[in-house]
């Protein structure tokens, strides 16, 4: 087995010394590059299977190495780091019988088997979705799922611990570097983070727009940091009309024609992305999924406070229906809202009543009442009891985790 591979390292070897790559044409050298990454996945393979063979039998110590980890970091010239997601895979891949077999066929590179292992650990029920998000959307595609993977199996044991650790780790740091530049670090909680991200990045958007009709260009950090400095110096910028008012709510007025930069407009939009069952359910399983694109995934909990929050994020509910266009100030109720309601209030949604035929809807809290037209504000209900809300002053109380809301009758009038 040893000499036939040292034979074919050496036809490699020979191989590549002898490429001419002025005689190959373009065609040719993408099917090489190809060819060389097919030979680079399976000799990954190889390595981190003999590697838990040489982990298993503890001959990584009689080398003087500190640790497995450190021994093949320095055979392979990677950092610890690198060394060690090999050793993830190799302990775990023996017990992951689809991943071993894609590892040992080439169809895994290294990095995407890290991704598929460590999340199969947390959950052995993913191993065949992360593979095949690994297959199809490569190796951005299966970090996404594998982050999915992960935070649903969090989600389902320590939801809570999470956000405390996230709260207890927020800090902002300042110091002075060698150039006396006034520095500092951030980090936030995810969904505080974001919006200040994406509140800089369209900030400084506009700053480069106005540089570029000046004809100056400075770099995307430099215009970051305009918009940083401009959170807090309004005087340094131009303000039309009126002042930030939140993340997530939209001013419709017309930006700014002139050179300088006008603050007038500010449209932060940060979406949370959500299944709709595990919305309802309150908490997700495993392939559900509950995101902010770009930062990964957050708890249900979470969704549900920025979706009775309105204004703030703006949550989206996976596969097709748009909360943007069923959360809204009026009557009228767009048709994937009704699918919603439909679909979530199969029968009246008083406790005790389980009629299904004729059922109206009901606003929770009135129209007149500034009450929204939502998912969250709406119950279906049948005749008898929308009549008792509309005629007789009777109120709807919370739903209980079923779904059903308690009636909750008129207070005697004051004698
Ligand atoms: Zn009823």
């Amino acid at each position: 087995m040893l000499s036939e591979l040292h034979c074919l390292t050496a036809t490699l070897k020979t191989s590549v010394t002898a490429l001419d790559m002025d005689c190959i044409d373009g065609s040719v050298a993408k099917k090489l590059v190809a060819t060389f990454a097919e030979i680079e996945r399976v000799a990954a393979a190889g390595k981190t299977l003999a590697m838990a063979r040489v982990e298993s039998t503890g001959v990584w110590s009689t080398s003087g190495a500190t640790s497995s980890a450190v021994w093949l970091a320095d055979v392979t010239g990677t950092s610890i780091g690198a060394a060690n997601d090999t050793l993830v895979i190799a302990r775990s891949v023996e017990s992951m019988p689809e991943t071993n077999s894609a590892l040992r066929n080439g169809r895994l590179s290294a990095a995407q088997a890290t991704e598929v292992v460590r999340a199969t650990v947390k959950d052995p029920t993913a191993e065949q979705r992360l593979l095949e998000s690994a297959r199809r959307d490569g190796l951005a595609g299966v970090k996404r799922e594998a982050a999915r993977v992960i935070a649903s199996a969090r989600d389902q044991q320590d939801q809570a611990a999470v956000a405390k650790r996230q709260r207890a780790l927020r800090s902002v740091y300042f110091f002075r570097d060698d150039n006396g530049m006034e520095c500092g670090t951030y980090r936030l909680e995810p969904t505080v983070g974001i919006v200040l991200r994406r509140r800089l990045e369209k900030d400084a958007n506009r700053f480069f727009n106005a540089a570029r009709r000046q004809g100056t260009r400075d770099t995307p950090n430099n215009y970051l940091a305009d918009a940083l400095a401009a959170l807090f110096q309004p005087e340094a910028t131009e303000f039309k009309g009126r002042d930030f008012k939140g993340p997530g709510i939209e001013d419709t007025q017309a930006e700014g024609t002139g050179s300088e930069v006008s603050r007038t407009v500010v449209n932060v939009e940060v979406n949370v992305v959500v299944d709709y069952e595990p919305l309802l359910r309150g908490h997700l399983l495993p392939g559900e999924k509950c995101e902010i694109p770009g930062v990964g995934p957050i708890s249900i909990e979470r969704a549900r406070n920025y979706l009775l929050d309105g204004a703030f994020l703006k949550v989206l509910i996976a596969k097709g229906v748009d909360i943007r266009t069923v959360c809204h100030y009026g009557r009228t109720i767009p048709a994937e809202l009704n699918t919603a309601l439909r679909y979530r209030d199969p029968t009246c949604a008083i406790a005790g009543c389980e009629r299904t035929k004729g059922l109206e809807r009901h606003h929770v809290q009135a129209v007149a009442e500034d009450g929204q037209t939502s998912l969250f504000n709406l119950r279906r209900v049948c005749e008898h009891h929308h009549d008792l809300f509309s005629h007789h002053r009777y109120t709807l109380g919370l739903p209980d985790p079923a779904g059903k809301c308690r009636l909750i009758p008129p207070k005697p009038p004051d004698p």
